[in-house]
């Protein structure tokens, strides 16, 4: 019996998968990726021979019977997803119930997209003394949120937000916000289909106006939205600096010396 590997294949552009995964796509007997969000250019560092197939139009069950089929007997066999397959990436639906057949699993981690988009805009996620926290969220669509996440209440920490799998609940999105006391002139960040080369766009707005920024720019699924305290730091000039480079600040790797002037 072979292994499954599944595999981050990071946010879109070929280059941002890891060299590891890159290497087990290279050495793969069969990968099933997920055509919606991964890019197929990937596909093509696969060696001659290797089947390939397209999760977007399967069921669960469907893509259980094509992995368990060929790790039964296949050597390497890949379920290639989108950004980190930790997040939204039904990984317990697929692993638990091959795990109880006896298959052995190893997950790579991928870029998530969540860091991509925040790369493309040049934006930190952290700032000294204003958010120290990320939260990693989605808001309610057909996927019914937990008690206690719904984004009003999440929003009421005043930590960075990256929302996941919300682009066409734009409107819904604000108004959870406002919910929770945020501001019109909050600044958002919408990425869509960030690393994707020549497909990426950047819509930077308020929490007034970006549900219609975005649907002028007929930005659908695909998108990553950002907001939070920390957004747009770099055009404010009062902002606290890390502790860990203060000239005082001595750590495992430097000293403090005498503080500049
Ligand atoms: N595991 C993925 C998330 C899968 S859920 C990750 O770690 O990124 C799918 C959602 O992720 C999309 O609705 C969108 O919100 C976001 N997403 C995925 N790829 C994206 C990209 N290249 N740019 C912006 N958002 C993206």
């Amino acid at each position: 019996m072979g292994k499954l590997w599944i595999v981050g294949a990071g946010p879109g552009a070929a280059d941002l998968i890891t060299v590891r995964g890159r290497e087990l796509i290279a050495r793969a007997d069969a990968i099933l990726y997920a055509g919606s969000l991964v890019s197929t250019e990937h596909l093509t560092f696969a060696p001659p021979g290797c089947e390939i197939a397209d999760s977007s139009g399967m069921t669960l069950e469907e893509m259980l019977q094509w992995l368990g089929e060929r790790i039964r007997r296949m050597e390497i066999v890949v379920r290639l997803q989108t950004g980190d397959p930790s997040l939204y990436g039904a990984l317990t639906e697929l692993t638990t119930p091959l795990r109880q057949q006896g298959v052995v699993i190893e997950v790579i981690p991928g870029v998530s997209s969540a860091f991509a988009a925040a790369a493309t805009a040049i934006e930190s996620l952290t700032l000294p003394e204003v958010t120290q926290t990320v939260i990693l969220t989605r808001t309610e669509g057909r996927t019914p949120m937990p008690e206690g996440e719904q984004l009003r209440h999440l929003a009421a920490h005043g930590a960075t937000l990256c929302i996941f799998l919300s682009a066409t609940l734009l409107g819904k999105v604000t108004q959870e916000l406002y919910q929770a006391g945020w501001s019109e002139d909050q600044p958002v960040l919408v990425v869509h289909k960030a690393s994707w080369p020549g497909e990426e766009k950047i819509i930077r707005g308020r929490l007034a106006d970006i549900a219609q920024q975005c649907k002028e720019a007929r930005i659908g699924s695909q998108a990553m939205i950002i907001t939070g305290p920390a957004l747009e730091a770099s055009q404010r000039m009062d902002n606290p600096v890390s502790r860990l480079y203060a000239p005082e600040f001595s750590h495992q790797f430097r000293k403090s010396g005498p503080s500049s002037p």
